[in-house]
């Protein structure tokens, strides 16, 4: 699996969705999804440009993190455990998992504690999964409310994953959703958050996703092969 033709081709691809999208392809970030991949493979996806990488596992990330080098941006795609907010606090760029008060509260205690602001993303359940995490739509605004006293959090955007399908076209309906939540949170203008990312799609659906507004989508298998672990 050659990583740097791989993601030569995920830039094609996204470049070619933004066009159909009319959007430009520099306003969207690719995450490489580097779950199961060793460092040097990570390090192969850098030499090919990539500047952006997520984990979903605290102890993974914790691993790998002193091999990445300092100027690519760590972003945490996973569910995380408020038990484990700590190990991570000062070294990641974006959480893309915010789905529940308690973890917000645990973030900003720690986020205060070494001083500075962690930028996240809310996790919204649009299909409703009874496996997935994430707020339900009609609990979003008042979750944005309840967030406001926690001075060292801050909402960036929000965050989904679709439904697990083969056919892309199934889950446009999810992503163009969570657009029309991510322009209404926008319109009404809370000042103690920022409507700037929609983080949704994967390599089965990054195209979708990106005709329907996404500006980072989370790349794993496109680029580093299969995961068979
Ligand atoms: C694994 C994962 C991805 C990437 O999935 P691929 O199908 O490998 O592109 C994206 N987002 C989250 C939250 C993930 O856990």
């Amino acid at each position: 699996m050659d990583v740097q033709y791989n993601v030569k081709r995920v830039l094609e691809r996204i470049a070619e969705a933004a066009h159909r999208a009319n959007r430009a392809p520099e306003d969207i970030t690719v995450v490489a999804v580097t779950k199961t991949v060793e460092v040097s493979r990570i390090m192969e996806a850098i030499n090919a440009g990539i500047r952006h990488i997520g984990e979903n596992r605290v102890q993974e990330f914790v691993k790998k993190h002193e091999f990445i080098p300092a100027e690519v941006k760590r972003h945490l795609i996973g569910t995380l455990q408020t038990n484990k907010v700590k190990y991570i606090i000062d070294k990641i760029d974006l959480i893309h998992s915010l789905d529940r008060l308690s973890l917000a509260r645990e973030l900003d205690k720690r986020a205060a504690a070494v001083g500075r602001v962690i930028p996240v993303l809310i996790q919204v359940n649009v299909s409703k999964e009874a496996t997935k995490s994430g707020i339900f739509e009609e609990e979003l605004e008042s979750f944005i409310e309840q967030l406001e006293p926690f001075k060292h959090v801050r909402v960036k955007g929000l965050m989904t994953i679709a439904p697990l399908s083969s056919n892309p076209e199934a889950v446009r309906p999810y992503f163009a959703r969570l657009k029309e939540l991510f322009d209404r949170i926008k319109e009404r203008g809370y000042p103690h958050i920022d409507m700037e990312y929609l983080s949704m799609g994967m390599t089965n659906d990054f195209e979708v996703a990106i005709e329907e507004g996404a500006n980072i989508v989370r790349i794993g298998r496109a680029i580093f092969g299969e995961r068979y672990v």
